[in-house]
Formats: structure tokens, C-alpha cells, sequence
């Protein structure tokens, strides 16, 4: 019942959500920006960016092939012939390309790997193979190894927990893991800490094959021979060029030398298909796995390691290859030294339709959209940048060095950054920074979903309400604005955000299209159009919500940064890591006590080889005061702002260079302890998750890892942070309500 007020609200809301000004803006500029906004909409055209994804999918267009050059120079032209100051801009950088690939089980059955994926008479596209790259993975280390084989399931952390509680140690053999649970590059870094020789992983057809669903041709499920290709670099230390860590990669940069560069990984490693993995996996014997680590094949799933041996060899030309970033500009016809930045990559592991062209034709209609308007007479108050990406796949090279090498003018001008990379069909997913949450909640206010009449905003409400777990429903059912997702890594915002400080948004729909051709051989034209947003509806819709949110970025009066959205996440983090500490310490309690007890042993199948896992160290109280005392002034600063910022729109520069430069307060030029390069304090990528995001890092990392002794000191920095920022709104708060 309680479902049905609250949607009939929400929807009436929604009916007139068009009639209030838009965040930033009074009453006479909203009703200006919404008229070009009409007009914005009606120049998204589907068919052509149907046009534009065919041809620059058509072939294999990686970072460093003819192809990725030529879809630069044909954006290149695009853009400049809509009217933008273009140019290219070139980076040099190190890309190793696979030379031997080998995988061999010697023993007790003989397999060699194929290696292969096969093409399909139903896709043409998947017969295209010149410039293929063969499947592996970037910035493995070149190396041989031979020995005895061991299953480590996903191959996190908590793995190998389970492999000590069998006794099992993977030292001096090869690991053998599959794909998903965390970012791929964590898989080989941990095997190598805990003594691996080497590393292969694999797709479970469980996860994206036929236990998913149908498989390619016939479903967009994998392809019993398809591989996922990827970087393994080691990304949460820093991303882009390995040899120039915090500096763009130059023609006449200083490098380090390769043997030096701490993110290549520490042992081999390559990916391999189900099919390869099958015989593999079946010559596996030991104690038979838990249930939650089985898979789809058709076997019994074992540890080993053993009595399967395998021997595997990875060699890569490790050659200097040539990142081309198309940078397009737009001066802005009012403040130009304030600019808003919207990137994109294009460079893709083969032909890359979904993964990046998808996201990259968006980006196009609307980068046209918006010359179109300029063209019209509506040209944006402030410089809009927009970027096409090279060398994002093997390890956000282009947009890290381009970030690198203009950091200081981008720290100054930088408004903010919003991102896009390969989008399908479904729900509008959107993260960032939370001083735009309110921002971005308004602009999927006024944007339908193209397949109902509700907007964006509902559709993801509903999905919330019927598909969210316990804390999502809550949060759909109380909080007016959804809240937008903190961000980790895994795409071009990371130096933006992370390195530079610069508030950044990543845009995309998804939720009903999975799929499992993400870096395979059929990644095409075909597969996206038929299984993933056949029509482009979806595609033309993002254009909507970024153009949108990119275009009132540039022409606010007053910059539509928020507070209150901001303070009440960072709340959420707050509590998170109380209750982390708190479940950390009741649980390492039991357990210890279990073992005590001898409860454990008591319990365990005298049969089976299972050992009572060791104890750990008591969690000690921490004193989370500084950070709710700073939680607390930042609260009362949002609200405060909230107040003084109502209805004021007419605000000098100077307050809105001290709006947009409010995220630069969350960066310390230390960085998070261990990786200076993420300056970031409150989103980070997770050191043993990768992709995964971490909130308030510094703390908990550091409770996460057990590292007691670094807690307090990771609060007072975090509370630091906090204050300062709150120092900055609280200044806002004075300044607007006396200008
Ligand atoms: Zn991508």
C-alpha cells in the first residue's frame, strides 16, 4: 500500500519536476536552457549513430592498429566539420601484443589449448580477423612455468582462505581461476603473493555461458570458445602508461625502464575459453570443492593441485606504440576559461561495438547536437571538451596520460568530467561524485524512458522497489533522490576524479541485456544490434541525459553543486565503517571462540583433509569521534548552503570557481598510503578488488586489512578532509548570501 502512495507521488512529482528551475538557474534561464534542450533532443538521430557504430566496429581497432588510427582521424573530421577546434593528441606508450601463447597439459591426460575463438557463419563480422589480437591478457609479465595444477575459484582473498583451510598451498604451482568477483588483474596478483608460478584464467559457462543463458549465435551468451581478453596491470597501484606514473607519456619523457615498472604483473598469466578449460579442469583430483565454488562444466570440480600438470608460456613484443586522443573544443562564449570535459575511449580489444563504439556514438550525436545549438545562436557560456580516448582497455592510457600532462591547467579550469564507455539497454545507472547527485537526479527527472512513458528516474525506482536488496528498497521507498553510486574504477574518470580531483560523473544503461561477448572475437555490429539495443534507443537516450547534464554544467548562472546529497553519503560511509569494525570484532570473537571450544573440529568430516581455520587477532574499538564530529559540521555547512543558496542564482565567478573547485578539498597530494597516485580520499578503487570501489579508503582499507595500529591515524586524515571541505561551504554559504 504503501508502495502504491509513494509511486503515485513520485510520478506527479516527476509531472511537474519540468515546471521548477533547474539547479543552478532562475526561472527565466530554465525556461532558455529547456527550450534548447528541445531543440538538443530533436537533433539525436538513432539511425545515424547506427551508421557510425557499423563503420567504426567493422574492423578490429585495438590501440596501436591502423584501424584505431583511422577512427581517430574520421572522429577527427566529424568534429571539426560540426565546427570544433580539433586536434589529436599523441602519446607514447608501451603495449605488449601476445608473440607465444601456450598451454599445455602434460600429464596425467595430454591437451594442447587452441587458443582460438571460432568464427560463426551467423556473424560475418567474427571473419574479419585481420589486426585480431589473439586473446591474452595485458601486461603480463613474459614467462614459462610447468607444474602441478590447483583450482582457486574466483581467486580472491577470501578463496584462499577456504585453500588454507584444506591445507592446500598454490606455492610453486600454477593457479587456475576463474573469471568475475573482482577485476581480472587482482587474480594474478594474488596468486603471485601467495607463490604461484603462473596464472590462467577462464569463464565459467556458469557465470556467462550456458548456464546463463543461450550462447552466441543463437542467445548473447558466450560462446563456448570465446575469451575474455583484458589488462591485468595493476591498476589500483596507478593506471596508464606503466613507464610514466604521474606524467604524461611524451615523445621525450623521462620512462622508467621496464624492469622497474612496479604494475606489470609478477608471474605469467592467460586467459583461456570453457572449451580450453574443460579437459584441464577434469584431470583434476584432491578433495572435491565446496558448492559454492562449483561451476557449469560437466564435471566434478577439485582443488587439486594435481595430479594435472600443466605447462604454460606467454611472450609479448613489447613494443612503443603510438595513443591518438581526438580533443575537440568549444569555446565557451561567457566564461571560457571554465570548462566541461565529456570523454569517451575508442579504442576497443577487437571490434569493440558494445565495448567502447556503443558509448562512443552517443558521445558523437551528441557532441553534433550541441554545435548544432551553437551553431543556432546557443552557444555554451562555458568551453565544453570533448574527448575520444585512445588505449583506455590496457589500462586507461590515453585519458591518464592526457590528465597527466595538462593536470595543472586542468586543476584550474576543470568544471567537471562526465564519462561514458559501452552502454546496452535497461536502467539508467549513474556514479560520481555526490556534490552532483541532486544535479543528475533532476536531469533523469526530465528524460523518458524511450520504451514507457515514465521517466528515467521512475523506471530506476521501480527497479530499485522490486529488484533492489533490503537497503536499496529502503532507500528507493524514503529518499526523493536516488543515490548515485560511488565510484571505483574501470574507465576513463579515474584520473580525472581520483588523480586530479575533479568532480566526475559515469553515465550509462544497462540490466537487460547481460551478455557475455565482453572482450571476445564477438563483441560486433551484429551481436550489439541484435541482443544488446537493437535500434539504438537506448543509445539516443544517453546522448539525452549527458548532453543535458553536460549542457547545464556550461550554462549555469551558479554552478549546480550540492551538499546536502553529498553529507548524507558520506553519513552512509560513516556508519558502514562503524558497522564494519563492529561485525569485524563480534565475528573474529566467535570464531576464536569456536576454535577454543573445539567446537570446529568437533564439526569437521573426519574424512575429508579440512583443517580448523587459524585464529585471528582480536579487533580492537576504534574511536570513530573526529570523523562523526567532522560528519557533523559538514552536515550542518550543506544544510546551511542549501538555505543561503536558495533562490540566489546571479553569483560572481569567484564563487563558482570555489564551487567547482570544492572536490579538488577531498584530494591530498599524498595519496592513499602505498599508491600516491590516488589522491582521492573519500572513492577509491579497492586495492584487492580493483574495479570495486572503496569509500573513505584510507580507513577502510585499513580496518578491511587488519592493519589496527593504521586506523586512528586514517581517521584523523579522513576527518581532515572532511573539515576542510565543510571550512569551503560554510565560506560559500557567507559569500552567497552576502553577494
Ligand atoms: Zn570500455
Amino acid at each position: 500500500m504503501r508502495f502504491t502512495i509513494l509511486v503515485l507521488t513520485a510520478l506527479c512529482a516527476a509531472a511537474y519536476a519540468a515546471d521548477e528551475p533547474i539547479l543552478g538557474y532562475d526561472e527565466a534561464s530554465s525556461a532558455e536552457q529547456r527550450e534548447a534542450e528541445v531543440l538538443f533532443d530533436a537533433s539525436i538521430d538513432a539511425q545515424e549513430m547506427d551508421g557510425w557504430l557499423k563503420h567504426m566496429s567493422s574492423k578490429p581497432h585495438h590501440v596501436g592498429s591502423p584501424k584505431s588510427k583511422e577512427n581517430a582521424e574520421y572522429m577527427a573530421e566529424l568534429f571539426e566539420s560540426w565546427g570544433y577546434d580539433t586536434e589529436i593528441a599523441e602519446y607514447r606508450i608501451l603495449l605488449p601484443t601476445p608473440r607465444v601463447r601456450e598451454v599445455e597439459l602434460l600429464s596425467p591426460t595430454q591437451y594442447t589449448a587452441t587458443l582460438r575463438e571460432d568464427s560463426l557463419e551467423e556473424d560475418p563480422s567474427t571473419f574479419v580477423r585481420d589486426d585480431l589480437l589473439a586473446p591474452y591478457n595485458a601486461f603480463s609479465i613474459d614467462g614459462e612455468a610447468e607444474g602441478e595444477l590447483v583450482f582457486v575459484n574466483y581467486g580472491i582473498p577470501e578463496d584462499y582462505e577456504v585453500l588454507e583451510q584444506y591445507g592446500i598451498d598454490v606455492r610453486g604451482k600454477i593457479a587456475i581461476a576463474k573469471y568475475g568477483r573482482s577485476w581480472r588483474g587482482i587474480k594474478p596478483k594474488l596468486a603471485g603473493e601467495k607463490g604461484a608460478i603462473a596464472t590462467i584464467i577462464y569463464s565459467d559457462p556458469i557465470d556467462d555461458g550456458y548456464g546463463a543463458g543461450d550462447t552466441y549465435p543463437k542467445g548473447p551468451f558466450k560462446h563456448e570458445s570465446g575469451v575474455q581478453r583484458g589488462s591485468v596491470m595493476d591498476m589500483p597501484t596507478y593506471p596508464g602508461d606503466v613507464l610514466t606514473p604521474g606524467r604524461g607519456a611524451t615523445r621525450n619523457a623521462r620512462r622508467l625502464d621496464r624492469n622497474d615498472a612496479p604494475t606489470i604483473t609478477k608471474i605469467p598469466v592467460l586467459p583461456i575459453s570453457q572449451r580450453d578449460a574443460l579437459p584441464l579442469l577434469a584431470a583434476l583430483d584432491g578433495e572435491v570443492v565446496p558448492p559454492e565454488w562449483r561451476g557449469g562444466l560437466p564435471i566434478t570440480y577439485h582443488f587439486g593441485p594435481g595430479p594435472a600438470r600443466v605447462r604454460m608460456r606467454a611472450q609479448f613484443d613489447w613494443n612503443m606504440v603510438t595513443a591518438y586522443n581526438v580533443i575537440a573544443r568549444l569555446r565557451g562564449s561567457e566564461y571560457p576559461d571554465e570548462w566541461v570535459i565529456r570523454g569517451n575511449h575508442h579504442d576497443g580489444w577487437n571490434h569493440g561495438a558494445a565495448d567502447p563504439i556503443s558509448g562512443m556514438v552517443a558521445t558523437l550525436a551528441e557532441a553534433k547536437a550541441v554545435a548544432t545549438l551553437a551553431r543556432e545562436g546557443r552557444r555554451p557560456k562555458r568551453t565544453m571538451i570533448y574527448a575520444a580516448w585512445d588505449a583506455e582497455e590496457p589500462g586507461l592510457i590515453g585519458s591518464t596520460e592526457w590528465a597527466e600532462h595538462h593536470a595543472a591547467d586542468l586543476k584550474e579550469h576543470a568544471v567537471a568530467y562526465i564519462n561514458t564507455d559501452g552502454s546496452d539497454r535497461g536502467f539508467i545507472n549513474i556514479g560520481g561524485s555526490h556534490v552532483l547527485e541532486r544535479f543528475f537526479n533532476q536531469v533523469i527527472e526530465e528524460v523518458d524512458d524511450p520504451r514507457s512513458d515514465i521517466t528515467l528516474k521512475e523506471r530506476r525506482r521501480a527497479y530499485e522497489l522490486i529488484y533492489g536488496d533490503d537497503k536499496a528498497k529502503q532507500t528507493a521507498e524514503e529518499r526523493n533522490d536516488l543515490r548515485i553510486f560511488p565510484m571505483g574504477s574501470g574507465s576513463d574518470y579515474t584520473p580525472f576524479l581520483q588523480h586530479l580531483g575533479i568532480a566526475s560523473a559515469h553515465v550509462n544503461f544497462g540490466g537487460e541485456a547481460n551478455d557475455g561477448s565482453y572482450h571476445t572475437l564477438y563483441d560486433t555490429y551484429e551481436h550489439y544490434t541484435t541482443f544488446q539495443d537493437p535500434g539504438l534507443m537506448y543509445g539516443a537516450t544517453l546522448a539525452k541525459v549527458t548532453g543535458r547534464a553536460a549542457l547545464r554544467l556550461a550554462n549555469a548562472p551558479r554552478l549546480p553543486f550540492e551538499f546536502t546529497g553529498f553529507a548524507d553519503n558520506v553519513a552512509l560511509y560513516v556508519s558502514e565503517l562503524q558497522e564494519l569494525a563492529e561485525t569485524m570484532r563480534e565475528e573474529t570473537e566467535k570464531t576464536n571462540k569456536l576454535i577454543d571450544e573445539g567446537t570446529y573440529a568437533a564439526a569437521i568430516n573426519p574424512y575429508k583433509s579440512i583443517s580448523v581455520p587459524a585464529k585471528k587477532e582480536p579487533v580492537p574499538h576504534f574511536n570513530f569521534a573526529p570523523l562523526k564530529n567532522a560528519l557533523d559540521r559538514l552536515q550542518k555547512a550543506a544544510a546551511q548552503f542549501d538555505a543561503a543558496a536558495d533562490g540566489t542564482t546571479d553569483v560572481s565567478s569567484r564563487i563558482n570557481n570555489l564551487l567547482y573547485t570544492s572536490e579538488r578539498l577531498l584530494t591530498r597530494d599524498a595519496g592513499l598510503d602505498g599508491r600516491s597516485w590516488y589522491k582521492h580520499h573519500i572513492y577509491a578503487p579497492g586495492f584487492y578488488t580493483g574495479y570495486g570501489v572503496k569509500t573513505i579508503p584510507g580507513v577502510r582499507e585499513a580496518i578491511e586489512e587488519r592493519e589496527y595500529d593504521q586506523v586512528a591515524s586514517q581517521i584523523a586524515i579522513a576527518a581532515s578532509v572532511l573539515n576542510t571541505m565543510a571550512a569551503r561551504i560554510e565560506d560559500l554559504s557567507e559569500r552567497i548570501g552576502g553577494d
